[in-house]
């Protein structure tokens, strides 16, 4: 008798020492507010996201270059840096892809694997183990990356309310557990799209921030309601610089427009030159400028870990944070307040990040780090071996319980 009992003691022992099943793992929420910066949490409108943080970790991270949003959204789930992972704009070309230009319009090429393939974001990892996952609008999500789908995905549509984004991640926590998904995100757009529309320091961006706010609330509340565990990790993409009229740059200045093709303006532009008119265009780019830098690829300064990739343009060219570089013909409807794209090392470009549940400490504040690391906390959340990757688990691991 005292002999079983001590088996048993020493079973249940063993099963509580082994890491959990994933299946016994609270849910993990990785939510992305596009374009939240940093010291917007700063600014009395967001009572949830601020008592979020108080009851866990805060901290500010440097996005990867180029801190556009589908580059970082994958460092963001794979923990490589864009030149690594594959995805090193919203706008590039591969020669290995011909005739194609991958844009986040280009529905075809969004959902075309070739374009994610060179890594495996964590949902990926989590499926292949077993582990239901519903990456919702999160870059990647509609492509079949090494052949492998999420068991719960939509299509991109940014006209689907933030409501009801919120509504469709419920409804898949609301399936019997063995289908529910053990890892998800959200992902919301409009202060990305309030900051460019009016710039960082609008009202209008203060409202869109209070309305994401609002949302996450009531996600939180549902979570409470249903007595689901979850470990919430909220991050951005970038942050937001304001553009003047008075800070312009024109590439046109320099060179002709029949001389090269670009496919991104603004914070920076990648150039390729035209048939014949290579020695021309490096003789005009490769000098000093006053408001902005070119590069050629592979002489990209060491700290954007930039210019391998062979999807990467043969010259970049970086304004200075707050300066626009475009041409002198370029006249949109609406001209931007608000940009990113710049130096990910600028004030700037800080992205906020976010981390509460029964994983985290409270009242933790995170030293500045590279946006890299949340992919190796995901991976501990998640309960799947971290890849190969660029980040350090020890940037995060003070908000670790
Ligand atoms: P950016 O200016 O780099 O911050 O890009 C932000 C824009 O990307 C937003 O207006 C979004 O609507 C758009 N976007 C985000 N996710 C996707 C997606 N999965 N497919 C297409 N467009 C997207
Ligand atoms: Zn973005
Ligand atoms: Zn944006």
């Amino acid at each position: 008798m005292l002999r079983a009992l001590a088996l048993v003691l020493t079973l249940l022992a063993v099963a509580l020492a082994a890491p959990s099943a994933a299946a016994d793992r609270p849910l993990t929420l990785l939510i992305s507010i596009d374009g939240f910066r940093a010291d917007y949490l700063d600014r009395g409108v967001t009572p949830v996201l601020s008592r979020l943080a108080e009851a866990g970790a805060r901290g500010a991270m440097r996005p990867s270059f180029p801190s556009k949003t589908f580059p970082n959204h994958y460092t963001l789930v794979t923990g490589l840096r864009p030149d690594r992972n594959g995805i090193v704009e919203n706008n590039m070309e591969d020669p290995a892809i011909p005739g194609v230009t991958f844009r986040m319009s280009n529905r075809d090429a969004v959902r075309d694997r070739r374009w994610w393939d060179g890594a495996e974001p964590i949902w990926v990892t989590a499926e292949k183990a077993g582990i239901p996952t519903a990456p919702y609008f999160w870059p990647g999500a509609e492509a079949a990356i090494h052949g492998v789908r999420p068991r719960y995905w939509v299509k991109f549509d940014m006209d689907t309310p933030n409501a009801a984004r919120v509504d469709q991640v419920l409804a898949w926590l609301d399936l019997p557990p063995a289908k529910r998904p053990r890892f998800a995100t959200l992902y919301f757009d409009t202060v990305d799209t309030a900051g460019h529309d009016y710039g960082p320091e609008s009202a209008e961006v203060n409202a869109a921030v209070a309305g994401v706010d609002a949302q996450i609330g009531r996600l939180i509340e549902a979570l409470e309601a249903r007595g689901l565990a979850a470990n919430l990790v909220v991050v951005a993409d970038h942050g937001m610089a304001a553009l003047s009229e008075a800070r312009k740059a024109y590439m046109d200045d320099i060179l002709p427009k029949a001389a090269y093709r670009s496919l991104a303006g603004g914070a920076f532009m990648t150039i390729y030159p035209a048939k014949g008119r290579e020695a021309e265009v490096d003789r005009a780019l490769i000098a000093a400028h006053e408001h902005f830098q070119c590069w050629r690829k592979a002489e990209m300064p060491g700290r954007f870990r930039y210019g391998r990739n062979p999807r990467v343009a043969p010259y970049f060219c970086l304004a200075q944070t707050g300066w626009a570089l475009t041409t002198r013909n370029y006249r949109p409807s609406n001209p931007e307040r608000g940009a990113h794209g710049f130096d990910p090392a600028s004030a700037e470009m800080a992205a906020v990040f976010i981390a509460q549940g029964p994983a985290f400490r409270a009242g933790v504040r995170l030293a500045d780090f590279n946006n890299v690391s949340v992919y190796p906390l995901l991976a501990r959340l998640v309960g799947v071996a971290a890849r190969p990757n660029d980040g350090e688990l020890a940037d995060v691991a003070p908000a670790l319980k």
